[in-house]
């Protein structure tokens, strides 16, 4: 048994990282300023779109998407219920409706069948996620959405680097990323908001700060334009320059951690093919290129005779760390108690939330660290 605790993430942080935030420290300013709009313009490269936009979380903007969508009360927004709970949360505090799409039941990401599904006259906004590394078919959910006339934001947190059918996720439409530590690359906390909408991207822009219309930073001023005045109320969710240094030169690394990330993966597939009572996603056919940010598998309960908590229990007690993502969205108590919302209603996504357990994943973990945790898993299993 492993003698050293495994956590299921750990951020793959260099010198080189901890020398750019200390400099940016040593610099005399440290909110958002130059860095930020380098890693903006790097990251807009990076990934293929016209305006990207850092922010302080993912959630931050999915807060801003909405506002700047005018959701509000009497609008259906819809969304997976297997997703972080930011989306939901979000949706319910501007005053409108999630509806929940079921997902494919091996992939965990929704079908535009099952979004389509969920339209109404009340829709005003779609919310895909793509989910653990892989790819949504994003061709069928932009026609769906061009067919109805509603806008997509595509849920991108755990996208960077993924390809869906031949095109880099974030390069087309709008999408939101997050740099939270578990994320494929981190700013310690941070967001992108990514668009090809000009007109989006301003009101973004302006509602990030204060709606002032300008940035914390002014080139001309060194600091914020103090004649700035308020264009519309907004909010405070810009990143600081501390943030994007560390964001720059994690987005320089990002295809190396990635391809980390894919061989890990690899030989967890390989390891855990013989192992009948837990099951890995399968690979959804839009994914041209998988950035493995998780590695989830479903525990078969029957089979193992024990519960995805108990065998997530029983890991740890071997010094092994596992994550859950995601525990469906309509199951948590105020949804239930507030939305009536009730098993029963997305099988695949209750089938998967009672079942999915995320194994350690990081591009700092050996070959020797995954076969600790299958040693880990079998013995749980008692092989
Ligand atoms: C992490 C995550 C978010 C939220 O990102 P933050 O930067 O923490 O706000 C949103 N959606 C999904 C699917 C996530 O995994």
């Amino acid at each position: 048994m492993r003698t050293e605790f495994l956590p299921f993430s750990r951020p793959a942080i260099t010198e080189g990282d901890i020398a750019a935030v200390s400099e940016v420290l040593r610099s005399g300013w440290i909110t958002t300023g130059e860095k930020t709009a380098q890693f903006e313009a790097r990251f807009a490269e990076y990934v293929g779109c016209a305006r990207a936009i850092a922010l302080g979380s993912a959630t931050g903007g999915m807060h801003l998407a909405l506002r700047a969508l005018g959701i509000g009360p009497g609008h259906e927004v819809i969304t997976p219920s297997m997703t972080w709970v930011s989306t939901v949360n979000l949706i319910v505090l501007c005053g409108a409706t999630p509806v929940f799409a079921d997902i494919d039941p091996d992939t965990l990401m929704v079908t535009s069948e099952a979004m389509e599904r969920c339209i109404s006259p009340r829709t005003r906004l779609m919310v895909p996620v793509h989910f653990a590394g892989a790819a949504l078919a994003l061709g069928a959910l932009y026609d769906l959405a061009a067919h109805h006339n509603i806008p997509v934001v595509e849920d991108a947190a755990h996208a960077l680097g993924t390809h869906s059918e031949g095109n880099r996720v974030g390069g087309q439409g709008t999408s939101i990323f997050s740099f939270h530590p578990i994320k494929n690359i981190t700013t310690g906390e941070g967001g992108m908001f990514c668009t090809d909408d000009e007109a989006l991207a301003a009101r973004i822009n302006r509602l990030k700060f204060h709606g002032l219309g300008v940035d914390a930073y002014d080139r001309k001023t060194q600091g914020r334009a103090p004649q700035a005045q308020v264009v519309e109320p907004g909010f405070k969710y810009n990143m600081t320059d501390m943030a994007a240094a560390l964001g720059v030169g994690q987005l320089a690394r990002v295809d190396g951690l990635n391809e980390k990330r894919a061989e890990l993966a690899e030989v967890y597939l390989q390891r855990l093919s013989g192992v009948d009572e837990v099951f890995p996603l399968s690979v959804s056919p839009a994914t041209t290129r998988h950035a493995w940010h998780l590695f989830v598998v479903r525990i078969d309960t029957d089979r193992a005779k024990m519960s995805r908590d108990a065998f997530m229990e029983r890991l740890k007690e071997r010094n092994i760390g596992t994550g859950l993502h995601f525990r469906a969205v309509h199951l948590q108590k105020y949804y239930r108690e507030v939305m009536g919302t009730e098993r029963g209603m997305l099988p695949h996504t209750e089938w998967n939330s009672d079942r999915i357990c995320s194994l350690p994943l990081f591009p700092d973990m050996t070959v020797e660290d995954v076969e600790d945790v299958v040693a880990a898993v079998k013995d749980v299993l008692s092989h």
